[in-house]
């Protein structure tokens, strides 16, 4: 019998498996926490309200996985022993990836400041183009709730949602009630950047869907533009940033006209070089169309549980990410702790890599030895010199995260898929063995 959860019935009533509703989907930011899945002796089944991410992560089969040292099985106190070996005998470790839940992040961080480590997650590059932003200017941002309820124009930013998170359209766009009307009016959807897939958008809540396909590498030079232009700057030319004028002072228009407002991004999608440039000329931007209309950002991306590690890293050390512990102390420098440039320098002699959600959250290819703790069938290029199984937080064991907006933490449940040791108490075991 699966294990029970707060949100579970026996679905066939002989104890063969369990329905488990309300269910919290670790498989991206957004955290969707309506799903309905079953599970029985042959694994979870997703039946109700998951996008194809959530039936890739939720129905892959993570049995027979097992603990090894240099490609050859052990248990699992063998290779705690030897992980803590390594890691006691590293000069200056590195807790990298981090695909982990809160529960996670929490023991990562107990044992970066045992060992002297440098923490930093595997898409923290990304992160970065947004905390350059927040912690240089500063920023008018809003959550997924208040863009549900409020919003009456959105603008996407270069970024392809519906790939990145395919039921994000479904929860908080096309949603066809509002808190604050009893007839909620139309919407406007501007997808502004090129190749952005315009599918999601559907329903009686839309009103027009305009694509205006413009470079990535443009898009600060199209929002600076139309903060010029909202300040009443004239500005000449046929073409802004490759589109016609006509189009971005159209969009001005709009964005002065709406009721709220809602530029959507998410910092993975914007990469090319200086792109935290683009997201400040954004966040200026929303700063500057507030004296004439009520207007905010929206952050996506904070896929493989980003978002949870940088708040509990914030939490706990004052920092988010990118934080030395080899002083004794939380030391952090956004470039000197970054992992990969640690990694490509040398300058790190021992990567523990943790990721427990997806498979595709592989490693760097470096010759550092490696400790993994990862989710079965994590794509590795070498064999790493100690790997252990973990489960993943909400579907092997119960966990908590924090969404994209950064405004709730969720709890997780148990599904019972497989009974993988969650990262947390690896951890513990390895900072025992120290
Ligand atoms: S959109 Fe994200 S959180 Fe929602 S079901 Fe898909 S992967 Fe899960």
């Amino acid at each position: 019998m699966g294990a029970q959860g707060p949100g579970a019935r026996d679905s066939d009533g002989n104890g063969a498996g369990n329905t488990y509703e309300n269910v919290t989907c670790p498989f991206c930011g957004i955290l969707c926490d309506d799903l309905e899945i079953s599970s029985s002796r042959s694994g979870l089944k997703v039946k109700k309200n998951g996008c194809g991410k959530a039936i890739a992560g939720f129905e892959r089969d993570v049995s027979g996985a097992k603990p090894q040292i240099g490609g050859k099985d052990v248990s699992l106190a063998e290779a705690v022993t030897a992980a803590a070996g390594l890691l006691g005998k590293a000069r200056l470790p590195i807790l990298g990836g981090l695909g982990t839940d809160v529960d996670g992040m929490r023991a990562v961080m107990a044992l970066a400041e045992k060992s002297g480590a440098v923490i930093d997650h595997a898409l923290s590059d990304a992160q970065y183009r947004n905390f350059r932003v927040l912690q240089s200017g500063g920023w008018v941002m809003t959550t997924l709730t208040e863009a549900r309820n409020r919003a009456d124009l959105f603008i996407i930013i270069g970024t392809d949602v519906h790939k990145m998170h395919p039921h994000f359209f479904k929860r908080v766009v096309n949603v066809e009630t509002s808190m604050f009307w009893d007839n909620p009016p139309k919407r406007t959807v501007v997808f502004l950047g090129e190749g952005l897939d315009t599918s999601g958008v559907t329903g009686s809540r839309i009103g027009e869907v305009i694509s205006l396909p413009a470079k990535n590498e443009r898009l600060g030079e199209i929002v600076t533009a139309m903060r010029a232009m909202s300040k009443g700057v004239a500005i000449t030319g046929d073409t802004i940033g490759g589109l016609p004028r006509a189009a971005i002072e159209d969009l001005v228009e709009r964005c002065k006209k709406a009721t709220y407002g809602v530029m959507v991004w998410a910092p993975p999608a914007l990469s090319f070089p200086n792109a935290d440039l683009t997201i400040q000329a954004v966040s200026e931007y929303v700063k500057e169309i507030n004296l004439h209309a009520r207007f905010a950002g929206l952050a996506l991306g904070g896929n493989e549980g980003a978002v949870s590690t940088a708040a509990v890293a914030a939490w706990q050390s004052g920092f988010p990410l990118r934080v030395s512990f080899a002083s004794g102390k939380p030391d952090y420098d956004i470039e000197r702790y970054s992992m990969l440039r640690m990694i490509a320098a040398k300058e790190s002699d021992l990567l523990v890599w943790i990721a427990s959600f997806t498979p595709d959250l592989a490693p760097p290819d470096t010759d550092i030895p490696m400790v993994v703790l990862g989710t079965p069938g994590l794509r590795l290029a070498s064999k790493p010199e100690v790997f252990i199984p973990i489960g993943t937080p909400g579907a092997d064991h119960a966990g908590i995260m924090v969404r994209v907006d950064n405004v709730v933490s969720l709890p997780l449940q148990n599904l019972g898929r497989s009974s993988l040791p969650g990262l947390g108490s690896v951890l513990a075991q390895i900072e025992s063995a120290l």
